[in-house]
């Protein structure tokens, strides 16, 4: 900690990246990383199947995709190719493939309705779509498709016309690599860019990492469409580690810990319902989980009492939290084995990551140990959202700090704590979830006069939206209506599950809905039902 500058510096040595001005993808980076020849082991394998791919043929199908994409498609530098698809073996190769060519992926999440594709295809303005046949009817009409379960997808794997296109541009660290979705603090759902430079930084700092210890065999049920998965699935290739892949948002607890003792899995980075299960002995009991080492809990707040009967049922394995948020890109605090021993706290810095502790009133940077709204900057920062200047000069400041709405403190030994989120997510299983895009859907039903949507705890799911709503005078609409209307719109994570009917919503003097005086109400039994 500076005292001066009021900043906090990793404890991790600072590295030299590669110099921002040389034309670098990420692909080009990652594979710059690895070793010639390249091992021949498993780089991933599907659970659900066993199909696998390994090292040298992951690289290969990449590169063969790449050509063919380009050659066929005429994908290039700045087109963005929408994808819509749960996780699978193709979809690695697919990123590594787009990146090379400097081509911009972004990934959604295939549970979404088509009014909410419709409405990040247009935030993402793409050339192209990679779908699969179960989720290619929800994509605009308008949009081509490709399919990534056809014949032809599979013979671009693994074709051999790499000689006949012409040479690919150049692409810079300073464009935009992926664009994925994200509410931030407040609001929509908003496009995020990241550059190539930001994941570099990650790949970097993974990479650095691996002297703190390589995971042999790693579980990735993340959904690929969001940074946990973008970071998992890039850190499975700078590793060489075996990536355990399974489908994403289908993928219950049990399943993953199923999976995860089939194949002899190391490392599980999930969500906290993993942990809460694997606290169950019903949940555990038959499976040989011998050879996991290290359990990394992320995406949402671990409640202590999970985590304690994780470390009574499993004490042998390292249990940590991880923090990080899409606009941050990816992993802003790390876990090393000298962390494990903290579990309440989140981490500390994470390679070349420095941060500010700020007084959310005064704006004033703050000390160890006391309570504000966490400020990062770093590479991998992202550059920004998508055609939206309000949010990007709320979200960042002059200096270039960016905003992450979590409620932190920092204690002597530089282990972070989070202790609330001052912005409106809801996150729903480590799901983000905007109150603002559930607020708008209530305010179209006639019989709402007023709505304001917030976060209600959940052991298992971490929060789920909860409903305040002032109904239209002599209005009978029940709870149920309410959660049946909403649940047809939105895709099944973002549903609200409860309901409470008040006379009026609390707001400040300037308008804005008063959150955290309504999450307040909602844990007192004072509200009518
Ligand atoms: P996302 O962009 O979907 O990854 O969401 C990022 C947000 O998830 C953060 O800003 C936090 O509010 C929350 N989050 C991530 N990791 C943790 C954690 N370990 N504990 C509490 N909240 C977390």
């Amino acid at each position: 900690f500076d005292g001066v500058t009021k900043t906090f510096r990793s404890l991790r040595p600072a590295f030299t990246l590669p110099s921002p001005t040389v034309p670098l993808s990420v692909a080009s980076y990652a594979f710059s990383l690895l070793p010639c020849p390249l091992p021949s082991h498993t780089a991933i394998i599907d659970a659900a199947t066993g199909a696998a791919v390994s090292f040298p043929d992951l690289l290969s199908q990449s590169r063969s995709l790449a050509a063919s994409l380009r050659a066929h498609l005429g994908l290039s530098n700045g087109h963005v190719a929408f994808i819509l698809s749960p996780n699978s073996l193709e979809i690695p190769a697919l990123y590594l493939a787009l990146l090379s060519l400097g081509a911009v992926p972004a990934p959604a999440n295939p549970a979404s309705t088509p009014a909410e594709i419709a409405s990040l295809v247009r935030l993402s303005n793409p050339t192209v779509a990679f779908a699969v046949s179960s989720t290619a009817a929800a994509l605009p009409r308008h949009l081509p498709t490709f399919l990534l379960d056809s014949p032809e997808f599979h013979s671009f794997l693994t074709s051999t016309a790499t000689s006949t296109a012409t040479r690919a541009a150049e692409v810079r660290q300073s464009d935009v690599a992926a664009i994925l979705f994200s509410s931030g603090t407040t609001g929509q759902v908003k496009a995020v860019k990241l550059t190539h430079r930001s994941f570099i930084a990650l790949a970097a700092a993974v990479y650095a990492m691996r002297r703190e210890g390589r995971p042999k065999a790693m579980l990735l049920a993340a959904p690929m469409f969001h940074m946990m998965g973008f970071v998992l699935a890039l850190k499975g290739v700078v590793l060489l580690t075996t990536t355990v892949l399974m489908g994403g948002n289908r993928a219950g607890a049990t399943e993953m810990l199923r999976a995860a003792a089939q194949y002899k899995v190391t490392e599980i980075t999930a969500a906290p319902p993993v942990v809460v299960a694997m606290g169950r002995p019903e949940v555990v009991a038959g499976l040989d989980l011998s050879a996991l080492e290290r359990v990394v809990c992320g995406g949402a707040p671990l409640h202590p009492a999970s985590a304690e009967r994780f470390m009574a049922r499993f004490p042998r394995v390292k249990l940590s939290q991880g923090y990080g948020l899409t606009e941050g890109g990816g992993v802003s605090l790390s876990i090393g084995p000298d962390e494990c021993s903290n579990v309440r706290s989140a981490g500390r810095l994470h390679y070349n990551v420095e941060a500010k502790i700020v007084d959310t009133v005064t704006g004033e940077a703050l000390s160890v140990g006391q309570e504000g709204e966490l400020w990062i900057r770093g590479p991998a920062v992202m550059k920004g959202y998508v055609g939206d200047d309000e949010a990007n000069a709320s979200t960042f400041d002059s200096d270039g700090w960016l905003k992450t709405g979590d409620l932190c403190y920092f204690d002597h030994d530089s282990f972070l704590y989070i202790v609330d989120r001052l912005k409106e997510l809801i996150k729903y299983k480590a799901y983000q979830v905007a109150p603002a895009e559930l607020e708008l859907l209530l305010q179209s039903l006639p019989e709402i006069m007023e709505a304001a949507v917030v976060p209600y705890p959940h052991e298992e799911a971490g929060q789920i939206p909860m409903a305040f709503v002032v109904r239209q005078p002599g209005s009978n609409l029940s709870e149920a209506e309410i959660i049946d209307f909403v649940a047809k719109k939105v895709a099944p994570y973002k549903k609200i599950r409860k309901v409470a009917f008040v006379d009026s919503i609390p707001k400040s003097a300037t308008g804005k809905i008063l959150r955290r005086e309504l999450s307040k109400q909602a844990l007192s039994s004072s509200i009518s039902r």
